[in-house]
């Protein structure tokens, strides 16, 4: 497959077979891996999306990510991790091991990717996996805990400790188990969890493993800075996760709405579930816009990618798991039943809620944030932007630059320029002349110089910040989230007809949806348009709503 379409095509001709809601609901009450609906991917070709190379669009990656979370989080979770497995091979490889990995990718191998060990979730650099240099390659002992396809992959890409700890203390290896003597590895058992019951949560254990000089990734030492870059990517593709579950919830909750009558009317017609409804809509499209952004920056503005990515992976599964709860609510009974028709819901809330937990928890991206405001707040303070990188991320059509690992940066120097553009962009919003737009436009501004001057004294403490820091970054956050929906929308608005564009509609509902203030009429708008929504994905940009 290579497009959206195409994929949507495959998944419907399989719903009477291995994609059958029903069925997929059954494994996952079984615990069971969904192996007839992952092989449908496999024999679709779709992992070829999941190998980085100077002509792929990311774009096309995680929407096609999104594309299956949103029939089934489990098997979008064990299908795409082989991208997060792979991707410190396309940041840091050499051409020959990429291209090797590409082939065996595109074969049907999974990857998995093995950081985290049973005493250390977070705090890679206590990681006690050892990898001792031979007379021909490596030795490896140690265990890593709680991976994610840990059994099932032929590959874990490993991070092991190469010297004596610290910064330079760790490297990246490419394993190929099949090439391990049977002696020397052994898969543990799955650990059964509260969400995705059916993915293989496990882990690896090696004992004296040899492998070759070649498994090596990148350079000995080098592991800390490959495993941050790529973490800047596979951050960022985890958004399409979120976007598939919010896809998915807000179609059950449209047909629940829709079709249910309480008291002699339709439960469509009662403000408060239309406010709920419009509410979750527009959490919906304020998580996409970040997405968007994020995800088109990897081409436009790849240097800033320490701070989007943090940004993307603290905000975008937080905003969706409250969404979440809200239509959860709204569901009642349903909400909350597994077998009935409709019963999808419990099974992905439950399943969202590992999206907020690995690849970096929001705490953790918070601190990554945390870690460069000092920085962040003096560029807001200069106003400087790369303008062309941000116009080049918000505008859909913009041509696309070639990824380029080689820029990808552990800190931005240029700060976060989608931010720094903001007072620019609030100008732009307000020669559109519309009332409701610029007051909404102006607060968001207005919040954002307050955010510079309270960012002023800022110094991140080592070991420990104070817990008042973090909501700093949340409001850096909620600026980028603002910022990207006023670009979207200035930069796409050209030929986009109805009220959602023309009268800003979206947006108002974006921007009053993030500084959280009372908006009955513009959700309640936001409601009638996804009753009428009838497309596979809520989005606004690519004219589907
Ligand atoms: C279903 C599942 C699949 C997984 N798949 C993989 C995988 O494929 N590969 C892999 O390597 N790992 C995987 N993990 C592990 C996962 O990435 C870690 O669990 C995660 O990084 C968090 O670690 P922890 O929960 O052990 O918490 P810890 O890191 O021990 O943290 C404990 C608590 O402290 C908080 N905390 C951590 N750091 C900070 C800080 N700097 N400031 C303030 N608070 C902080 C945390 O938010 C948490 O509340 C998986 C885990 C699960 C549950």
């Amino acid at each position: 497959v290579k497009t959206v379409a195409q994929l949507e095509r495959v998944l419907a001709e399989q719903e009477t077979g291995p994609w059958a809601p029903a069925l997929l609901a059954e494994l996952d009450e079984l615990e069971q891996f969904p192996d007839d609906a992952v092989a449908v991917l496999d024999d679709s070709g779709l992992a070829g999306h999941y190998v980085l190379t100077p002509e792929s669009d990311f774009r096309e990656t995680v929407w096609l990510i999104r594309a299956i979370a949103r029939r089934d989080l489990t098997v979008a979770i064990a299908h795409g991790k082989t991208f997060l497995g792979a991707a410190p091979v396309w940041v840091a490889g050499t051409a020959e091991q990429g291209k090797w990995l590409a082939a065996r990718i595109r074969g049907g191998n999974a990857v998995c990717w093995a950081l985290t060990e049973r005493d250390h979730g977070s705090d890679l650099l206590a990681g006690e996996v050892t990898a001792v240099e031979t007379e021909d390659g490596w030795r490896l002992d140690g265990e890593k805990w709680l991976i994610n396809n840990a059994t099932r992959a032929r590959f874990a890409c490993v991070f092991a400790r190469t010297g004596d700890g610290g910064g330079r203390g760790f490297s990246l290896f490419l394993v190929d188990k099949e090439r391990l003597s049977a002696t020397t590895w052994e898969a543990l058992p799955k650990v059964r969890t509260h969400g995705i019951r059916g993915a293989d949560i496990s882990g690896i254990a090696f004992h004296g493993a040899e492998v070759t000089a070649g498994a090596l990734v990148g350079t000995a030492g080098d592991g800390v800075g490959i495993v941050l870059k790529s973490l800047q990517l596979t951050r960022i593709a985890c958004g399409a996760l979120s976007l598939g579950a919010a896809d998915h919830a807000l179609r059950l909750a449209k047909e629940f709405v829709g079709g249910r009558e309480l008291y002699g009317r339709g439960l469509a017609q009662l403000p408060h579930v239309r406010r709920v409804l419009g509410q979750a809509a527009t959490t919906a499209l304020v998580a996409e816009a970040v997405s968007v952004l994020a995800t088109r920056s990897v081409h436009a503005l790849p240097g800033e990618l320490s701070v989007t990515s943090a940004i993307t992976k603290a905000y975008v599964p937080l905003i969706v798991q409250d969404m979440l709860a809200s239509l959860a609510e709204l569901l009642g009974a349903r909400g909350f039943l597994t077998s009935l028709p409709g019963g999808g819901f419990a099974k992905l809330e439950r399943d969202h809620r590992i999206c907020g937990i690995f690849d970096g928890s929001t705490v953790v991206n918070r601190t990554a944030l945390l870690n460069q405001m000092a920085r962040l707040g003096r560029s807001l303070r200069r106003r400087k932007a790369d303008e062309a990188g941000v116009r080049a991320a918000s505008t859909l059509d913009a041509v696309r630059t070639a990824f380029d690992p080689s820029r990808l940066s552990l800190m931005s120097a240029g700060g976060c320029s989608v931010v720094q553009s903001l007072p620019g962009v609030v100008e732009r919003v307000r020669a559109a002349g519309n009332p409701e737009l610029t007051r909404l436009a102006d607060l968001v501004l207005a919040g954002t110089l307050r955010l510079e001057e309270d960012l002023a004294d800022f110094v991140a403490v080592a070991g420990g910040l104070p817990s008042s820091a973090f909501a700093l970054a949340e409001r850096y956050e909620k600026a980028y989230a603002a910022a990207s929906c006023m670009l979207l929308w200035l930069n796409n608005s050209a030929g986009r007809a109805g009220p959602l564009w023309t009268e800003a509609l979206w947006l108002r509902a974006g921007l009053t949806g993030i500084l959280g203030i009372s908006g009955d009429e513009v959700f309640d708008a936001m409601a009638s348009v996804v009753l009428a929504w009838s497309a596979p994905e809520f989005s606004v940009l690519d004219g589907a709503v």
